[in-house]
């Protein structure tokens, strides 16, 4: 009964593993290391790349684990645009030699990371899943091309899948031990941390022209730990239950960007330098989950609010593991 966890090095994906290891579920970690961090680990760690289908292959088969957490990706929308071939070969094509893999190894159950990029501009205030999907960026377009590859599994009875869309990841995990760690860091929450840290110049405001009450977009902010919780809700109910799901993980609760810099301030206890810019390119204005079907068919209701986010993260950036 070894789940693996693939990306399990990564931010996300070793919150998952803590969470694992603390419910006395063994696992094992796959992750390319290209961004993860080994540190992170304390299970099993197997190197290897999704691109590598023989490699991945032998892997599972040995590993042979009754259920897989898939987080390894490239995950910047910016990113995403000036290199779309990157995201299509990671995601895409890395998803689809895991779904091969797994087939080989006969491992039935997966759990996918995928996220609110999928759904592009949402034409309505708040996102539910049945909501069109219309990515505005390859890293979207990337993400929704693997849940129509999954769903199509899923279908015709080869797979049980949970596709979890996430909202905005962020925090750090409680124990202070685990945290977000990228290079370079292009986050909202972690940059301004840094540049309140004097560890960046000053955080860049993107876009002040927004449809929205003061201008910047706004997210739905969702802490690590609630996240890792809901992967692990789903694989309980992956345990009963065959098919297809996607589900959001978000609060319902959507904060703009400079709502976010007001209370970095006032935990921090320091102001946060900032510049105004223009738009990033990708970015859509409002991204704010309904949370009814995670409530519905995992139980799952987020612990954790803005402010326990955004102490968990200010506590990690002071003293950083890794
Ligand atoms: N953002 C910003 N400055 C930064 C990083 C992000 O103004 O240095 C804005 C970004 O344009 C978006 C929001 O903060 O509106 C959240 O961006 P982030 O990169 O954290 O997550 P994303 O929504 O892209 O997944």
């Amino acid at each position: 009964m070894t789940a693996l966890v693939i990306g399990g090095a990564g931010y996300i994906g070793s919150h998952m593993v803590r969470w694992l290891t603390e419910h006395g579920e063994p696992c094992v970690v796959l992750d390319n290391l290209s961004t993860g961090h080994p540190e992170a680990v304390n299970v099993p760690l197997v190197r290897c790349d999704l691109r590598d289908a023989g490699a991945l292959r032998d892997a599972l088969i040995q590993i042979r684990p009754s259920i897989v957490f898939h987080f390894a990706a490239l995950a910047l929308v910016g990113e995403s645009v000036q290199q779309p071939l990157a995201y299509y070969e990671n995601n895409f094509l890395g998803t689809l030699n895991l779904v091969k893999a797994m087939h080989a190894a006969d491992t039935r159950r997966l759990v996918f990371s995928s996220t609110c990029a999928v759904y592009g501009v949402p034409g309505s205030d708040v996102i539910d899943e049945a909501h069109a999907r219309n990515p505005i960026n390859p890293y979207g377009a990337s993400k929704l091309a693997c849940e129509n590859l999954l769903e199509d599994f899923a279908r015709a009875g080869d797979l049980s899948v949970v596709a979890l869309r996430y909202f905005n990841a962020a925090g750090a995990h409680s124990s202070g031990e685990l945290g977000e760690s990228h290079e370079p860091e292009t986050h909202l929450i972690p940059n301004a941390l840094r540049a309140v840290l004097g560890q960046a110049k000053e955080l860049t405001v993107f876009g002040q022209d927004y449809p929205t009450p003061d201008g910047t977009c706004i997210r739905d902010y969702i802490h690590v730990e609630d996240l890792a919780q809901a992967h692990g809700v789903a694989m309980q109910w992956l345990r009963n239950h065959d098919g297809w799901q996607a589900i959001n993980l978000g609060t319902e609760l959507g904060t703009s960007v400079i709502q976010v810099l007001r209370r970095v301030a006032e935990i921090a206890g320091r102001a946060v330098p900032h510049v105004l810019a223009e738009r990033r390119h990708g970015d859509p204005p409002k991204l704010v989950a309904s949370a009814a079907k995670a409530r519905d068919i995992l139980g799952w209701i987020p612990a954790h609010d803005l402010d326990s986010i955004v102490q968990s993260a200010w506590r990690w950036h002071q003293a950083p593991r890794y």
